[in-house]
């Protein structure tokens, strides 16, 4: 490799290491979990029959984690909502029905990224700092109203593959093998059963304790 490859190859590592490191935190709010933790995410609830499952594992660990909340569903479970925030974890927005928001005209799009900031702003008396997208599914325009709304949009974090439902272990296998500093995990506690991801918590909070990791929360307000 000739130096002036060499050099160039530098200089776009670093340019991609900046990057990086101005991704992770916007307006204040950060994006990935803190060096030496992990974040645990929760889309598509909340429900009645797992959310609570889910917080009283969190609780028994004593971890604080990051709800995305379909507006709907906080709509129809402020109950369930207030247990979220009585429990110290972060509650953002997951879009009001869950559509591909990328799909949307700008009546429709608006509707979902600013009606479940409401709802939730009712329940909890807070805003909701980011919108995490469903699908992963984003463009430019969709990230420009989710700002413009007052909210940092979020991509989707590392997919635990539990919504598929493919057993306890793989979800638990699958979760530990990727397991990093900075890592953001997501998981989910609506749409469908999830005792899966019920049963899989705590093997897998004891497998990030076991790799020496703590825990630390995104989108905190
Ligand atoms: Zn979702």
């Amino acid at each position: 490799m000739t130096l002036k490859k060499w050099i160039f190859g530098l200089t776009l590592s670093f340019i991609s290491l900046s990057a990086f490191a101005t991704d992770n935190v916007e307006n204040g709010i950060h994006k990935i979990a803190e060096k030496g933790t992990v974040a645990l995410t929760f889309d598509d609830g909340p429900t009645k029959e797992f959310t609570p499952q889910i917080l009283a594992i969190l609780k028994k660990y004593n971890i604080k984690a990051t709800f995305f909340m379909v507006g709907m569903n906080a709509k129809a479970h402020p109950e369930i909502v207030e247990m979220v925030l009585a429990d110290g974890h972060a509650i953002n927005n997951h879009s009001q029905t869950h559509p591909m928001l990328t799909k949307l005209n700008d009546k429709q799009l608006q509707i979902e990224v600013a009606e479940p900031k409401e709802i939730i702003h009712k329940i909890i008396g807070k805003n909701t700092a980011c919108l995490r997208y469903p699908f992963g599914a984003s463009n430019q325009h969709v990230r420009d109203v989710i700002r413009q709304n007052g909210m940092v949009p979020v991509p989707m974090g590392f997919n635990s593959f539990d919504y598929d439902r493919p057993g306890t272990d793989k979800i638990v296998d699958w979760v530990l093998k990727n397991v990093h500093s900075g890592q953001v995990f997501l998981f989910h506690d609506g749409f469908a059963k999830r005792e899966q991801t019920v049963a899989a918590l705590p093997r897998i909070i004891e497998g990030i304790k076991k790799k020496g990791l703590g825990f630390s929360q995104i989108c905190v307000g």
